[in-house]
């Protein structure tokens, strides 16, 4: 989507911290970290939230939660949260389906 923030980091239209990327995935630093390391983990793919992903999209939703592992594997975190917001009543601001990996203290939910 054009108008989307998070597809124009994907796209390298809006400049981000970029920390890793595969063809599937773009993980980059959140702009107001909550937490000492505070990435997001984002489909290339636009979708809105997890209310809609469809079931074509199940090995994606995996390809997300293996980048935080190889992220922390890499980083060798001690232990981490990882977060989705879905709605806005509980915290999504952006419309482009994203897991928070946060990790160190002291974290604040976000
Ligand atoms: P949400 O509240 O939707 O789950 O999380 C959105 C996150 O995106 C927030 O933690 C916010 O700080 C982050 N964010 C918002 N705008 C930008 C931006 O322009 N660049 C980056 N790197 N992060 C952003
Ligand atoms: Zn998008």
């Amino acid at each position: 989507m054009t108008d989307c923030l998070f597809c124009k980091i994907a796209n390298k239209k809006t400049p981000a911290e970029i920390v890793y990327e595969n063809d599937k995935v773009v993980v980059f630093k959140d702009i107001h970290p909550r937490a000492p390391i505070h990435l997001l983990i984002v489909p290339k793919k636009h979708i809105t939230s997890v209310d809609h992903l469809e079931l074509q999209d199940k090995e994606l939703v995996g390809e997300l939660i293996l980048a935080a592992q190889k992220i922390a594997k890499e980083k060798k975190l001690n232990g981490y949260k990882l977060i989705i917001n879905v709605g806005r009543s509980a915290g999504q601001v952006i419309d482009h389906l994203h897991l928070h990996l946060l990790s160190g203290e002291p974290a604040q939910l976000p």
